[in-house]
């Protein structure tokens, strides 16, 4: 044992100190407090995309994906209530962008995107195509809150809207409703957000 600087004797180790450290531990890699805190740092985040309005954040377990009224939706939001319903396997899918955002998969952006998304229903748009536009303007700031890097984010937000975004519109159908044309820069649905995702002409 070497004493820590500015002690002459070593700080001895208690047990009562490693009994703590090792019950966090264990705490942590506990699945259900992973989560549990995992939900608490979204809705954190949710409520600052949202301008403050309240979001409660809950990642569905598979059982609980059964149960909801909803499970067709990968997510879903309440302006009323703030909280904000992930389905299994989506914050799954989250964590693991938050892990490696320097590779992110089309799929961990889309992960991003939903989370935007769902807050934007929280700030109080319900119109689809709105909403979605107003998340696609806000992922930069939202990977950036999420602990992202800023030029990583930037370009994660960009590559979602240059892609998954642009494909809903390909697609047709029921993604249409999430898509339209006026969501680009200096086009009508542009906010001109000083963090925008794009650059405004
Ligand atoms: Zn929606």
């Amino acid at each position: 044992m070497r004493p820590a600087p500015g002690y002459a004797v070593p700080i001895p180790i208690t047990p009562s100190y490693l009994a703590l450290v090792l019950g966090l531990a264990v705490m942590f890699a506990w699945p259900p407090v992973h989560t549990w805190y995992f939900q608490w740092f979204l809705s954190a985040k949710a409520t600052e995309l949202a301008d403050e309005r309240r979001a409660r954040v809950h990642c569905n377990t598979l059982f609980d994906t059964m149960l909801d009224p909803e499970m067709l939706a990968a997510g879903h939001a309440s302006p009323v209530t703030g909280k904000i319903v992930l389905q299994k396997p989506w914050c799954g899918i989250l964590m693991d962008y938050l892990s490696h955002p320097q590779r992110a998969s089309e799929k961990e952006l889309w992960s991003l995107g939903m989370f935007t998304h769902e807050s934007m229903h929280v700030r109080g748009e319900m119109n689809e195509a709105k909403t979605e536009c107003q998340a696609v303007q806000r992922n930069y700031r939202a990977a950036k809150l999420l602990g992202v890097p800023e030029a990583t984010a930037k370009q994660n937000a960009l590559d979602y809207y240059n892609n998954g975004y642009q494909e809903r519109g390909r697609i047709g159908g029921m993604q249409s409703a999430y898509y339209s044309s006026e969501c680009a820069p200096g086009k009508a649905m542009d906010e001109h957000l000083p963090d925008s995702t794009w650059d405004t002409p």
